[in-house]
Parts: structure tokens; C-alpha cells; sequence
């Protein structure tokens, strides 16, 4: 017998001098398991934050240790998810310390075999560029009477479920206002 265990470590024994008599606590724990210690203890810090992935927006608890995201739980400071957080929010420490995480704007040029970086302002300057440039070639003034239309079919906006309502209200506004009519979100498809 292990030097350890003992005739008072029996199973059964260590049940009903614990307390735990159905065996779902203490009486059934290793020595292991009773030596980690979770996270969320370890961590220097706490920042709260909102799930990324949809636009629920459940409230996160983000553990830091040494700098670095250790552990992201649900907030039950949250009103509207109340610690709670759905399999994908729960699996967010995942999303921030993947090492397969795109950190940097990549292009695929026209007729272009492979990715290449890119920054971050010359990506923003094409897409201003080419937007600007669609809506002047696509622009409809009027139809073939005459009746006004004032509108471009060369530009469309499909929003994600992650977008919150003022985001949305945002990008809203600013299609609107260029003469886009084909405006959709993900979470209405
Ligand atoms: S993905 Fe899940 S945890 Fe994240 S905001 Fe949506 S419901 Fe909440």
C-alpha cells in the first residue's frame, strides 16, 4: 500500500469523515487537485470588458498576470448577462493568445497568389479611395423620366453580429448619406 494511503483513506471512510457523504466534494478530490490553485487567484490584476463576439455584449472579467490575459470570465457586475457567459465568450483567453491570431492588415492584390502585409493607414487610405471611387462611377441621379433617385448600387454594407446599436446606427447614417440603399447586417440575415 501506497505510505500515503491509509485504512482512514478508504473511499467509503473518507465520505463520512468529511462530511461529503454523497461523494461530490471534498472525499472525492485528489491530492492534485487539491494543490492548483485556479487563475483567477494568480492574477495581478482585473479589467472588465465586453465580449467581442456578438452584439449581446455580455460583461467579461479579463485576468492579467505579468501583462498578459491569463483568464477571461463572465462579469457578474454585468446587468446584462450577469456572470454569465455563453461557450464562445467563455473560450475568449483563446481568441486573444492564439498563436495562429492575425495581428496585421494583409493584402491579396488583384491576380496575387499570396498575402502580404500591409499598414494599417495605406489599408484605410485603398478602402477611402476605392469607396469614393465606386460611388462616382455607380452614382444614379435620376431614372430614364427623369424622377430623382440620387442613390449608388456600386456600394454595399454588410455588418456583423458583434456591431452594437451605435455602431450600427453609425455606419447607417454614413451609407445613407453617401447614397448606398443595400445596407444588411449579419444577425437579420
Ligand atoms: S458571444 Fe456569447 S458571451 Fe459573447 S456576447 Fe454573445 S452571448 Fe455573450
Amino acid at each position: 500500500m501506497d505510505a500515503k494511503k491509509t485504512f482512514l483513506s478508504w473511499p467509503v471512510l473518507r465520505q463520512f469523515r468529511s462530511g461529503d457523504f454523497l461523494g461530490r466534494g471534498p472525499a472525492v478530490t485528489s491530492e492534485r487537485t487539491r494543490t492548483l490553485e485556479p487563475r483567477t487567484k494568480t492574477a495581478d490584476r482585473v479589467v472588465q470588458s465586453v465580449c467581442p463576439y456578438c452584439a449581446v455584449g455580455c460583461g467579461q472579467r479579463v485576468y492579467v498576470k505579468d501583462e498578459k490575459v491569463v483568464q477571461i470570465e463572465g462579469d457578474p457586475d454585468s446587468p446584462i448577462s450577469r456572470g454569465r457567459l455563453c461557450p464562445k465568450g467563455s473560450a475568449s483567453e483563446q481568441l486573444v493568445n492564439s498563436p495562429i491570431r492575425q495581428t496585421h492588415v494583409l493584402y491579396r492584390r488583384p491576380h496575387g497568389t499570396s498575402w502580404e502585409r500591409m499598414d494599417r493607414d495605406t489599408a484605410i487610405d485603398m478602402i477611402a479611395d476605392r469607396f469614393v471611387e465606386s460611388r462616382r462611377r455607380t452614382w444614379q441621379d435620376a431614372d430614364e423620366h427623369g424622377r430623382p433617385l440620387r442613390r449608388t448600387m456600386g456600394i454595399a454594407s454588410l455588418g456583423g453580429a458583434t456591431l452594437d446599436n451605435e455602431e450600427n446606427y453609425l455606419i447607417k447614417k454614413l451609407f445613407t448619406a453617401a447614397g448606398a440603399i443595400q445596407i444588411e447586417n449579419q444577425a437579420r440575415i
